[in-house]
């Protein structure tokens, strides 16, 4: 579904990603763990189209990603650790908006739809509340709502949880299992470990910009015992 080769990143002259080549496939369930600055956010924004890579290629079914109209952007969503939901427009709002302008849909069915998108991520009664009215999982929640309002086929999660406290944690990333559930393909970098090896299906290990290891996310506990930086990264976690 996707294919990153040889992505190459630097900012200001520094390297943050080496030869990073990485493949997804339809329906697979992905989670990226490394250190903070190893590059998982970088990697993200390139592999998703939203940064150009200084060298390498990634195409999304075959077709390259920063070809103009070459394929419809709007089949890959993406969630921040940052909500980003715009402060001006109630829950549902947000969630119309893009259906609406982008789209084109018609405002009653982008209604319609957006009450059902609520009512998957359990906010039904939040409908007209201002982003700044919700709590952080709720806003979390909302984008995750807003992202699949859009129909995507293919979700990135930037640490989606770790701007919020853990029963907070707990009411986001059960969206995203029954998302997985439902046959979404998801890359997902988090230092939730459980969920991790909960919804992964490999689970690749990011260090200095480079790959160190992609592998079954069932092998991770032993992956851990084998290679000294996973297992410090881990134990660090906690
Ligand atoms: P991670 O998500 O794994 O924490 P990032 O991809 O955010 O890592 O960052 C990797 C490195 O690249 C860090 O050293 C960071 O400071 C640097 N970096 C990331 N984005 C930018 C940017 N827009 N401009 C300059 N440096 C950046
Ligand atoms: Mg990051």
């Amino acid at each position: 579904m996707l294919r990153a080769e040889h992505i190459e990143k630097s900012y200001n002259g520094t390297q943050v990603l080496k030869d990073v080549s990485l493949n997804i496939k339809q329906g697979e369930k992905v989670v990226i763990i490394g250190p903070s600055g190893s590059g998982k956010s970088t990697l993200l924004r390139s592999i998703s189209g939203l940064e150009k890579a200084d060298a390498g290629s990634v195409s999304y079914k075959g077709v390259p990603i920063r070809e103009k109209g070459a394929y419809d952007r709007t089949e890959i969503g993406m969630i921040f650790q940052s909500f980003d939901l715009f402060e001006h427009l109630t829950a549902l709002e947000n969630i119309m908006l893009a259906p609406v302008l982008v789209h084109k849909e018609n405002k009653e069915r982008a209604k319609e739809k957006a009450m059902e998108l609520l009512e998957i991520v359990h906010l039904s009664e939040r409908a007209d509340y201002y982003p700044q009215e919700l709590s952080g999982g709720q806003q979390q929640r909302i984008a995750i709502a807003r992202a699949l309002a859009m129909n995507p086929k293919l979700m990135f999660f930037d640490e989606p949880t770790s701007a919020l406290d853990p029963e907070m944690t707990v009411e986001v990333l059960d969206i995203v299992v029954e998302l997985v559930k439902g046959g979404m393909t998801v890359v997902i970098v988090t230092h939730e470990m459980e969920f991790a090896r909960r919804v992964g299906d490999r689970v690749v290990f990011m260090d200095q910009g480079t790959i160190i290891s992609d592998m079954p996310a069932e092998r991770l506990t032993m992956s851990a015992a084998e290679n000294p930086r996973i297992k410090q990264f881990l134990s660090q976690l906690g």
